[in-house]
């Protein structure tokens, strides 16, 4: 078995919401191993979002470890924090969160312009083979509100992939989607963490979403209830 290239032990996160406290995370623990793709599966208000956002560097663990490709990320500096999303980590959300006045080329241009190192002949590559690979080559130049929703979603899979991350995490991003549209949006995924080796981790409220994934861990009031074989991994 290779060394998990995500790993959260204990993870506990609580939000004060007026005089209360809402307990978001009660000591979720997983592992992602590298070039895995696992959904994770859990009703509105599970803690979903909460757990992606550890993983993804975007907000801090009351207690508990977060690690990523070795190293304790969990009470890094924002800074810190910023880069390692920067170079590490591709995001998609429910709601596209594409940019309206630019163009869909733009788009996935985005995260690719604050890394310095990145010559503009290598950036057009990039942003082509990008758009290449979720089958949107002819789209380049259509501004977001022009396209569908499930094209809207292939734009937003492109940006997540373009700075070639190592992790993908997508938070509901079959939310807005028509049923026959969140499978192909799940199944472009899975293709594109097959042929890119990224790992992917996805989150869900809809368990019909499940037909090819391999591994589908389920969440219920903050904590980690089944981590199991999908069907996808079974027919494997
Ligand atoms: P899910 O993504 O599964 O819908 P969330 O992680 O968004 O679940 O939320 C888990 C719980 O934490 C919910 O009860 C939610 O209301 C609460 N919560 C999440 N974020 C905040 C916040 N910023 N402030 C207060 N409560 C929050």
């Amino acid at each position: 078995m290779s060394t998990p290239f995500v790993s959260l032990i204990d993870v506990h996160k609580s939000y004060r919401l007026g005089d209360t406290r809402v307990h978001a995370l009660r000591g979720a623990s997983l592992d992602l191993r590298p070039g895995e793709f696992t959904a994770l599966v859990g009703p509105s208000g599970s803690g979903k979002s909460t757990l992606l956002n550890m993983v993804g560097c975007i907000d801090e663990p009351d207690r508990g470890s977060v690690l990523l490709d070795g190293a304790d990320v969990a009470h890094l500096p924002d800074d810190g924090r910023a880069r390692l999303r920067n170079e590490k980590i591709g995001f998609i959300f429910q709601s596209f969160n594409l940019v309206p006045v630019l163009d869909v080329y733009e788009n996935v241009e985005l995260p690719l312009l604050i890394q310095p190192r990145l010559d503009a002949s290598e950036r057009r590559r990039r942003i082509r083979q990008a758009l290449d690979d979720v089958h949107l080559a002819d789209f380049a130049r259509q501004l977001p509100d022009r396209l569908s929703g499930g094209q809207r979603q292939r734009v937003a899979i492109a940006r997540a992939l373009v700075t070639a991350p190592r992790l993908v995490l997508a938070d509901e991003p079959t939310a807005n989607l028509d049923s026959a549209t969140a499978h192909h949006i799940v199944d472009l995924m899975i293709e594109l963490n097959r042929s890119r080796a990224v790992t992917f981790l996805f989150s869900t409220h809809d368990e019909k979403l499940m037909g090819r994934v391999a591994r589908v861990v389920h969440i219920s009031d903050g904590v980690i209830v089944d981590d199991g074989i999908g069907p996808g991994g079974r027919a494997a």
